[in-house]
């Protein structure tokens, strides 16, 4: 069979250029780094301790029996069971909302209004995108930011949100899905937000059974910060968490809010 000179010229002008594209595709990479889940333990106390925090038992406790649980807020109902919980009991949380949540659970808003003794109230967003930035780009199947000027307006408008609601400044931001790629993350600290991680992943979005929530609690240390979430009461987070902090208390560990202390990356 002839084989004409075209037909042989394709497929070397095709490998040529997967090659020149492998080539090229580490830089195009190298700029959109793959998004990290950022984890953190408690660090200092913060030196200011705004809406009464020096007053509290926490502030002053030693470090190595501090811990500070921090609940998501992404969208959907209220956990009105978890928070009651925490009111009874008195124990102090870190509440990470979104302005998508807010607008969607004014009764939650009321009693959490009531308690700001009690409560910290942080920036989750606007509308609960994912700090990556790219187009196309997911996390959890989430899609991310086209580009920073997106990103801005999700944490600018979650922080004027919690503003209007509660009358008061956020410090903190948590992404949805707590990942964030460099440039996101640089943007977020660059708009003066501290971003706040975890060390104890206690529901995994609230999609853990009872038993699995308390075995992820009894794993808590002095300097952790456990994630859980305040959003889905359908959900067995409250189950779990509920016997959890009790153990946690009667070990003498102390909750903490995040405008207590500093918190410090872990690797
Ligand atoms: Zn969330």
């Amino acid at each position: 069979m002839k084989i004409s000179f075209s037909k042989i010229q394709a497929p070397i002008t095709l490998l040529a250029a997967a090659v020149a594209l492998t080539l090229t595709l580490p830089n195009a990479a190298t700029a959109q780094t793959r998004p990290v889940e950022i984890h953190d333990r408690i660090n200092t106390p913060a030196r200011s301790t705004p809406l009464g925090g020096a007053d509290s038992p926490g502030a002053s406790a030693p470090q190595s029996k501090q811990v500070a649980l921090t609940l998501d807020a992404c969208s959907g109902a209220f956990d009105e069971e978890l928070l009651d919980f925490l009111i009874r009991n008195r124990i102090p949380a870190t509440l990470f909302v979104t302005k998508k949540w807010l607008l969607k659970n004014p009764h939650g808003v009321a009693i959490l209004k009531a308690r700001l003794d009690l409560f910290d109230i942080e920036d989750h967003g606007e509308n609960h995108i994912p700090a990556v930035i790219g187009q196309g780009r997911k996390v959890y199947g989430i899609t991310g930011e086209p580009d920073l000027l997106h990103l801005r307006r999700e944490v600018n408008q979650g922080a004027l949100a919690i503003q209007q609601a509660f009358g008061v400044p956020s410090h903190w931001y948590r992404g949805a899905t707590a990942e964030y790629d460099q440039e996101a993350a640089d943007e977020i600290r660059h708009m003066g937000f501290k971003i706040a991680g975890f060390s104890v992943n206690a529901d995994a979005g609230a999609s853990l059974g009872q038993a699995q929530v308390l075995q992820r609690m009894r794993h808590v240390q002095g300097g952790d910060v456990i994630i859980a979430h305040m959003n889905k009461p359908k959900g067995q987070t409250y189950e779990g968490l509920a016997p959890g902090l009790i153990e946690l208390l009667r070990r003498g560990l102390v909750f903490v809010r995040l405008d207590q202390v500093d918190l410090a990356e872990i690797r």
